[in-house]
């Protein structure tokens, strides 16, 4: 497992910076040119010369999880394939890295001479809805599912009894990616490929991203502009459900740091405080380094 690279922060990035974003959930391209419009940008991301060395190993991170995926659509096929999505960060660039995929393996379109077509094998995701969602992460969902052109299969339930009823009206489904990393709990000793755990729905589990860090995948999300949830913006770094999340205490404001920027957030955080009031303010999600630290606003 690669380690974080110290002495880099990621607040170098010029909040400003020209560019358009990704995608926009205000105009749904046609999926074959959305997969390969993402296809591009990650293959010019991969051809960046001259990068810092924590961007170096973003690229080696994003080679070895296409090639995951890569696998993952020789060993099963489109219907067998599915994406657990909650609207997170992980899943965000897992789901980026399939898209791409797609496009490299000529997956994007049933017609091949008809690049305009918008007929192609569904994009399988499966959410699962907590018990106290955030507005603002449904939201997040329901734009994701216009923007990537998502088939989403939704569930209130926990975890387990909602994987059953899945396979149960997806029967097609063997195999799940999921977004979990090295150091989510449970993450330690998974591999690329995993069957999941007896008493578990049988399927297997697909962890392409299992060895980014955090930073990692900030690095990918702001390098490639992927729009992202708003929360994240606001200080959340893992995102749960109302009564168990809280933005990080790592990235609360210091009314005294001298070197915080004056507020550029989308949450108008000026030095720990908004227009002066006393409510506490966060700095964003993208600014916390150590892996360790992303569950420090998770109750459990
Ligand atoms: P996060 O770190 O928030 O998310 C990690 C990834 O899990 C996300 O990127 C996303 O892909 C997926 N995910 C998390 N929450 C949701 C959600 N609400 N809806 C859709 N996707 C979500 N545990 C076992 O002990 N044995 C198993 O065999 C097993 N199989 C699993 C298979 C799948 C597809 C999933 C999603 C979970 C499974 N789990 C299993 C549970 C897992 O180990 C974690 O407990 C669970 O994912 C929540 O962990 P977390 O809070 O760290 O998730």
């Amino acid at each position: 497992m690669t380690q974080p690279i110290l002495g880099e922060s990621n607040s170098d990035f010029d909040h400003n910076a020209p560019g358009e974003p990704l995608v926009s959930d205000e105009i749904a391209l046609p999926f074959p040119i959305l997969c390969a419009r993402i296809h591009e940008r990650v293959t010019a991301f991969l051809k960046e010369k001259n990068v810092s060395s924590r961007v170096q190993s973003v690229q080696e991170q994003t080679r070895i999880s296409l090639g995951v995926i890569a696998e993952a659509l020789e060993r099963f096929s489109l219907p067998e394939i599915s994406l657990s999505y909650n609207g997170g960060k992980d899943c965000l660039v897992l789901l980026i890295l399939y898209l791409c995929a797609l496009h490299t393996a000529g997956l994007t379109r049933s017609t091949p001479n008809n690049f305009e077509s918008n007929h192609h094998e569904p994009i399988q995701c499966v959410y699962i809805q907590s018990a106290h969602p955030f507005t603002e992460v449904e939201e997040f969902v329901a734009s994701s599912v216009k923007t990537y052109s998502l088939s989403l299969v939704e569930y209130a339930k926990p975890m387990k009894a909602a994987f059953a009823d899945y396979l149960h009206d997806t029967p097609s489904v063997k195999a799940i990616f999921v977004g979990t990393r090295r150091t989510d709990p449970h993450g330690e000793h998974l591999k690329h490929f995993d069957p999941t755990d007896h008493g578990w729905p049988k399927f297997m589990r697909i962890h392409p991203v299992i060895d980014w860090h955090y930073v990692d995948i900030w690095t990918f999300i702001r390098q490639l502009k992927i729009p992202y949830c708003v929360l994240y913006d606001r200080g959340y770094t893992s995102l749960g459900g109302t009564t168990d999340t809280h933005p990080n205490p790592a990235l609360l404001c210091q009314p005294t740091t001298p070197h915080l920027p004056k507020t550029n957030n989308s949450n108008g955080a000026t030095n720990g405080t908004i227009n002066g009031s006393s409510t506490p303010k966060f700095r964003p999600a993208y600014e916390l380094m150590d892996d360790y630290e992303e569950r420090l606003g998770r109750d459990k």
